[in-house]
């Protein structure tokens, strides 16, 4: 049934095909009326030199009749069709009820003057070619939907058919001599001029066919480039998943706004949300349900700024341009809003707003400026807004410091491995050290790894320092080892993101060599929180490890959401109990049996037990009485260089196992 309608034409057009269509036909007719232009002037012009050539003066008025007015008409036509498709095709005028009548008014003058020249032309005993050019003319050049197309020519080519067979059988009557009515059905038009007459028509139509599914087919064409086109103009300015405006938009339009606004610059805040705890958020109800949260908020934050810039840049993260007179308001509006979208995961807007100052246009850096005063009230219960000022401004410019100065750092050796001993519960004898980094820098001093590790974390470079860390403690070994000093066993931190970003085994593995260092000296502290993020990798890199003779330890375990799965998931060779246990240990009754439990469970799980953290003599009696294996913490000792250790080992204010000894 559609095909059929197809084949008729009879199927619906879209917006653009219609168009398109139009616009062919509109082209077509700027050439058409020009031919028809010049024709009808050559035309007036031979007569009226034939008219003053042979004196026709007199028959002027009939001359006019036959020929002038026909010629004057069809000129008048081609005049009002050239100007009327110029502009159409200039975009002036977009009529369709004018475009449909120039070309019905087109076609009609056409074949009307055709047929009329034709019947006089074949009274004379001439060919019809006038009648079939026009035909040819107003329906093949113009494009006709097919079942128009029949219409038109089928009505025209019947009319002049009539029209011819009526003038033939007056004459051959005439000539006959006969007026008998009864005879007139042997006298009009020959078999063979039939049909040719009717092979004529259909090859007509099937030149309005061809044309029409010609056109039709480069409409379609164009229509789909056209469509992939604005998808992907709209892609370069969308959000795809929230529908309101990208990053990309964001910034050039930011970047006009602050090019452009020279008064009134003091108004202007970059406000950067993000929500809080939108990742727990996912992980509990699912992907796509935390896409339409995201949805969702995203058209809260656009609705309540609705004259302003508003976009997400990735994740949960929006940035927003606006006015600073009443910001604070609907920032507040939107937190309340926010957290009645929560279900059993806590939500939190949070959002940092930064004021550009005097005539500064970097987007980045103001969009990066915001984003660090979100950041720096996160996990602050409650606190939605925070302007950056001062205090962040020096702490931004230290967090740009260490990323602009880690490569720095690690060539000129101010990156520094400290140790912290780890002991024997039954003894207090040193039976391993911690490798924590420290960062002493010549302008800011010393570092301590809670500034840096997250910087460097979320600046994807934190497996520079821990290669670094790594290459320090095996050469520490080796001197150690070289020079009889004592050493024991030393447990790295690893990352997360250092078996994402480079081949963290592959390393361990080649300084290990490097340094002959024998596998029992090296552990590798892996946190708890590193796997429950689910990355696929990361399984097998702790499989990897342990086959290659390295132990695998489960670092600050308690501390997040899964502990439990992780110890289901993987195996590990020591448990690192967090420190946040000990935190409430005189206040909080329920510290003790819960300690209790994890070292009882730790024993079941074959695993070695070891609480950090251990900072008064009451803690590590209850530690040792409840049989936890290992102990680490202030009480006896902080993170030291090497030869701080080696030092205090010697004053005997520390002891090592005798097998590390030397
Ligand atoms: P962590 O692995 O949990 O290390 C234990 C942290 O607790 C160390 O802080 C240590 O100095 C501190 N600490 C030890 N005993 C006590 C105590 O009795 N009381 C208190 N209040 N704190 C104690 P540090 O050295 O500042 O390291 C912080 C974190 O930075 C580490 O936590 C670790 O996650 C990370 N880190 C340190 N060095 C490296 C490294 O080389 N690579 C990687 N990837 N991360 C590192
Ligand atoms: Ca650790
Ligand atoms: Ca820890």
């Amino acid at each position: 049934m559609r095909a059929i309608l197809n084949a008729l034409g009879l199927e619906k057009h879209s917006d653009y095909v219609r168009d398109y269509f139009d616009n062919v036909n509109m082209r077509k007719c700027i050439y058409m009326s020009t031919v028809i232009i010049v024709l009808e002037l050559w035309m007036i012009i031979r007569l009226t030199r034939k008219i003053f050539k042979d004196s026709l003066h007199s028959q002027f008025m009939h001359l006019f009749e036959k020929y002038y007015s026909n010629y004057l008409i069809l000129l008048f036509m081609g005049l009002i069709m050239l100007i009327y498709s110029i502009r159409f095709i200039r975009g002036k005028c977009r009529n369709r009820a004018m475009i449909i009548l120039t070309k019905i008014v087109f076609m009609v003058v056409c074949i009307y003057f055709g047929i009329k020249v034709s019947l006089n032309d074949y009274y004379k005993g001439e060919q019809i070619l006038t009648f079939i050019t026009m035909e040819l003319f107003a329906l093949c050049l113009l494009t006709w939907r097919p079942f128009s197309a029949f219409i038109i020519s089928g009505a025209s080519f019947m009319y002049f058919y009539y029209k011819m067979n009526q003038m033939i059988a007056v004459s051959t009557m005439i000539n006959r001599n006969t007026l008998s009515i009864a005879n007139i059905s042997d006298t009009g038009v020959t078999e063979a001029t039939k049909i040719n007459f009717f092979f004529m028509w259909i090859s007509t139509i099937m030149v309005c066919i061809a044309n029409y599914n010609g056109i039709r087919a480069q409409a379609l064409k164009a229509e789909n480039l056209q469509e992939v086109n604005n998808y992907l103009s709209k892609l370069s300015v969308e959000d795809e998943l929230t529908g309101i405006h990208n990053m990309v938009y964001f910034r050039n339009e930011a970047e006009k706004v602050l090019n452009y606004v020279t008064t009134d610059r003091d108004n202007i805040v970059f406000l950067f949300f993000d929500i809080e705890n939108f990742k727990s958020y996912n992980e509990k109800y699912g992907f796509h349900a935390g896409n339409d949260l995201l949805i969702k908020i995203a058209h809260m934050i656009d609705d309540a700024f609705n004259n302003s810039l508003v976009s997400r840049f990735s994740d949960d993260h929006f940035v927003v341009l606006t006015s600073i007179d009443g910001a604070k308001n609907i920032i507040g509006k939107l937190s309340g809003e926010i957290k009645k979208l929560q279900k059993e995961v806590h939500l939190e807007l949070k959002c940092g707003a930064y004021k550009p100052i005097g005539n500064e246009a970097d987007i980045s850096l103001a969009c990066d400026r915001a984003r660090f005063a979100c950041n720096s009230i996160k996990k602050h219960f409650d606190r939605t807004l925070r302007l950056y000022d001062k205090t962040l401004e020096d702490k931004f410019q230290l967090k740009q410091y260490i990323v602009n100065n880690i490569d720095n750092a690690i060539a000129n050796g101010y990156i520094k491995v400290y140790y912290q001993p780890i002991l024997l519960t039954k003894n207090k004898e040193i039976c391993g050290l911690e490798a924590l980094a420290r960062w002493q820098d010549p302008n800011y001093g010393l570092l301590s790894p809670g500034i840096f590790i997250e910087i460097l974390e979320e600046y994807r470079q934190i497996y520079k320092l821990d290669q670094c860390i790594i290459e320090s403690v095996c050469r520490d070994y080796r001197e150690a080892v070289d020079s009889n000093k004592p050493f024991a066993p030393v447990s790295l931190n690893f990352s997360r993101l250092d078996f994402e970003l480079c081949d963290i085994v592959g390393f361990l593995c080649e300084a290990v060599k490097k340094y002959n260092v024998p596998k029992e000296f090296i552990d590798v502290e892996i946190t708890e929180s590193a796997l429950t993020d689910q990355h696929e990798f990361l399984p097998n890199a702790i499989k990897n490890l342990r086959e290659f003779g390295y132990r695998v330890w489960l670092d600050d375990f308690g501390s997040g959401y899964s502990s439990l799965n992780v110890l289901k998931d993987y195996h590990f060779d020591v448990l690192k109990i967090d420190m946040k246990f000990l935190s409430g240990f005189s206040n909080n009754n329920k510290t003790r049996p819960i300690l209790e439990n994890i070292v009882s469970l730790s024993k079941q799980l074959d695993m070695l037990s070891l609480t950090e953290g251990v900072e008064t003599n009451e803690q590590c009696e209850f530690l040792t009485s409840i049989g936890c294996d290992r102990v680490q913490g202030y009480l006896f000792s902080k993170p030291v260089p090497i030869e701080t250790l080696r030092e205090r080992i010697a004053k005997g204010e520390l002891t090592i196992c005798d097998e590390y000894k030397s």
